[in-house]
């Protein structure tokens, strides 16, 4: 019983949609990089069977920091951090529910995952 989700940046630019049972449950990261965004994040990844990127493609910039394990897509107009994937596994991604206007990210759910330190989950 899975639901199909419409994600998009601020400005519209990047749109896309992924395939999931229905999110009930979210995720934030306390690493360098998450921390500063601040993102409720999936969390699930999803697989290029589940995923599609509509529209945006030239619109998407990569940050990338030691030791470049994950391409930290953001669109280049509005700034937004859409969703990311891993280097060594391309087109599995996790998404930032903060873009998913159906999803009511407060009212979820959060697990932290300790990024900073043990990449264990929190509480
Ligand atoms: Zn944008």
């Amino acid at each position: 019983m899975t639901h199909t989700y419409q994600g998009k940046c601020h400005c519209g630019a990047i749109q896309f949609t992924f395939e999931s049972e229905p999110i009930t449950i979210a995720m934030r990261c306390n690493c360098s990089i998450c921390r500063r965004k601040n993102a409720i994040m999936s969390r699930q990844y999803y697989t290029a069977e589940a995923f599609e990127l509509r529209s945006g493609k030239d619109s998407l910039s990569v940050y990338r920091f030691a030791p470049e394990m994950v391409n930290h897509y953001f669109c280049k107009r509005c700034g937004i951090y859409p969703f990311h994937d891993g280097v060594e596994n391309p087109g599995i991604y996790r998404v930032n529910l903060g873009c998913v206007d159906e999803i009511d990210t407060w009212s979820l759910p959060i697990k932290v995952f300790d990024g900073k330190d043990t990449w264990k989950y929190l509480k």
